[in-house]
C-alpha cells in the first residue's frame, strides 16, 4: 500500500464487506501478494459471532485445497449424509462428492473466524472495521476511488478494482447507475422460521416433510443446531413462541420424545431467489449476496459466494500479474451460468419439498406428485444419482 497524501492511500483492490466472500477474496489476494484493503461497517467481534450457513460444499473445499487452506479454515467433520424423511419415514441420503472431495460441516461463523485469524493475525492483512459513509467513484477513464469515514476522520482509497462483497443491503450495488443492472426475482409464496437452538444434531442432519409442512435440522457447531420450519408469509417471528416452535418440531418430525431447549434467536425468512446481471460495472465487481440470493432450502448462498470469489480472484491475478484483463472483462459471463444453474436447482428443490408437505400450499394433487418425486430420490439409485449430478451443476 502506498501513501499518496495525508488521508489518501493507494492499493490494488478495495473490498467492501468482511463477510464470507470479502474475507476469502482478501486472503487469496494477500497470499498472492496483491495489495488489498477491506472496509467493513461492523466490528470484528460482531462478525465473528454471526451465525448462518453450516456446510461448505465440495467445490468450495476443493478451492480451499488449491490454496492449501483446508486444514486451517475448515475444521468441521466431512459431510457425507443427510437424513431425509417423509412423514417420519425416510432414508439416509448421500451428499454429493466431487472427484472424491466431500463437503464439510463447517459453520459460516467458524469459517469467518478462521479467515479473520489467518488474514489479520498470520498475514498482517488490512481490514478496517466500523467504517461508515462509504462512497464509490467508478468513473470512465479514471482510477476508481473509495471514500469512507471512521473515528479518525475521512479517508480516500485510490485503487484499480473494487469488489462489492457487502451483501444484499450493501452500498456497492446501489452505486451502479440505474438502468445498468437487471433484477430477476422469484417469490416462493411462503417463509421459513429459522431458530438457532441449544441442542446439537445427534445423528445426521435432517430434512423432513410432513402434512404439517417441512422442517430441517442442520448442525451449527458442537452444541447447537438450526431448525427451519416452513410457515405462511403472513406469520412473523413474534408469532412463534418457543413453545410453539418445539411443538411444531415434535409434530413435523413425528417424535414426541424431543425435549424443549433454549432458543437463541429466531429469524423469519420469506423465501425468494434474486439475480442481478451483469455482475460488474467498469472496475467494480459484485460478489456473493450483493449479486444473488437463493432460498436457504438449497444451502447454497455461501457456497455461491465462494464460487464468485474463486473466479474473481483468478481473474484479478491474471490482470495484475500478466496484464491480461480478459478474464475480468468476462467475470459476469463466466459466473452467471453457474448461478442460474443453482437457481434452477434451488427452485426445483424448494418447490418439491414444500409441495410435498402441507397440502394447503398447492393442493393434494401437487402434494402427491412431489411425494412421488421424493420417493424416487429416496429409493432409486438412478434418481439419487441424477439429483447429485443436478446439484453439481453437470446436467
Ligand atoms: C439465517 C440464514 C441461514 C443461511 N443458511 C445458509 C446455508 O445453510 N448454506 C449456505 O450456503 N448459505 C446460507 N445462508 C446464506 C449465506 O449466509 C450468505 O449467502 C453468505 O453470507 C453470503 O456471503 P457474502 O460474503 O456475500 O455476504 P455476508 O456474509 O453477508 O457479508 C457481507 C458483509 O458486508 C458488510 N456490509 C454490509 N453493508 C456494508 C456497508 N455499507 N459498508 C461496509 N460493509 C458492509 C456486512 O456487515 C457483512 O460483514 C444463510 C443466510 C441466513 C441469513
Amino acid at each position: 500500500m502506498k501513501i499518496a497524501q495525508n488521508n489518501t492511500e493507494e492499493t490494488t483492490v478495495v473490498i467492501i464487506g468482511a463477510g464470507a466472500s470479502g474475507l476469502t477474496l482478501a486472503t487469496f489476494l494477500q497470499m498472492a501478494g496483491i495489495a488489498c484493503i477491506v472496509l467493513e461497517r461492523r466490528n470484528r467481534s460482531y462478525i465473528e459471532m454471526r451465525q448462518r450457513a453450516g456446510v461448505v460444499d465440495a467445490r468450495a473445499v476443493r478451492m480451499f485445497e488449491q490454496w492449501d487452506l483446508t486444514d486451517k479454515l475448515l475444521a468441521g467433520p466431512v459431510a457425507t449424509t443427510i437424513d431425509y424423511r417423509l412423514n417420519g419415514i425416510g432414508r439416509i441420503f448421500k451428499i454429493t462428492e466431487e472427484d472424491g472431495i466431500s463437503s464439510r460441516f463447517c459453520t459460516q461463523q467458524m469459517l469467518v473466524g478462521n479467515l479473520m485469524r489467518e488474514l489479520l493475525d498470520n498475514m498482517s492483512g488490512d481490514v478496517r472495521f466500523d467504517v461508515s459513509d462509504i462512497g464509490i467513484h467508478n468513473e470512465e477513464g479514471h482510477r476508481p476511488k473509495v471514500t469512507y469515514t471512521d473515528a479518525s476522520g475521512s479517508h480516500e482509497l485510490v485503487c484499480d478494482y473494487i469488489a462489492g462483497c457487502d451483501a444484499d443491503r450493501g452500498i456497492t450495488r446501489s452505486s451502479i447507475p440505474e438502468g445498468v443492472l437487471t433484477k430477476y426475482t422469484h417469490e416462493f409464496g411462503y417463509a421459513w422460521l429459522a431458530a438457532l437452538v441449544e441442542a446439537p444434531v445427534t445423528g445426521n442432519p435432517i430434512m423432513a416433510i410432513s402434512d404439517h409442512g417441512c422442517v430441517a435440522q442442520l448442525p451449527r457447531g458442537p452444541h447447537r443446531s438450526r431448525y427451519y420450519l416452513q410457515c405462511p408469509l403472513r406469520d412473523g417471528a413474534e408469532e412463534w413462541t418457543d413453545d410453539r416452535v418445539w411443538n411444531e418440531i415434535r409434530l413435523r418430525l413425528n417424535d414426541e420424545s424431543i425435549q424443549n431447549a433454549i432458543v437463541h434467536d429466531k429469524f423469519f425468512v420469506p423465501l425468494r431467489s434474486v439475480v442481478y446481471a451483469p455482475m460488474q460495472y467498469r472496475n467494480l465487481f459484485l460478489v456473493g449476496d450483493a449479486a444473488h440470493l437463493v432460498p436457504p432450502t438449497s444451502a447454497k448462498g455461501m457456497n455461491l459466494a465462494l464460487y464468485d470469489v474463486d473466479i474473481l480472484s483468478q481473474a484479478i491475478l491474471k490482470a495484475v500479474r500478466d496484464k491480461d484483463t480478459s478474464a475480468l472483462e468476462n467475470y459476469s459471463e463466466t459466473v452467471l451460468p453457474h448461478i442460474w444453474n443453482y437457481q434452477d436447482f434451488a427452485v426445483w428443490m424448494t418447490d418439491m419439498m414444500h409441495d410435498a408437505g402441507d397440502p394447503t400450499q398447492n393442493g393434494t394433487f401437487r402434494q402427491q406428485i412431489a411425494r412421488a418425486r421424493l420417493d424416487n430420490l429416496f429409493n432409486s439409485e438412478t434418481a439419487a444419482h441424477l439429483h447429485s449430478e443436478y446439484q453439481r451443476g453437470t446436467n
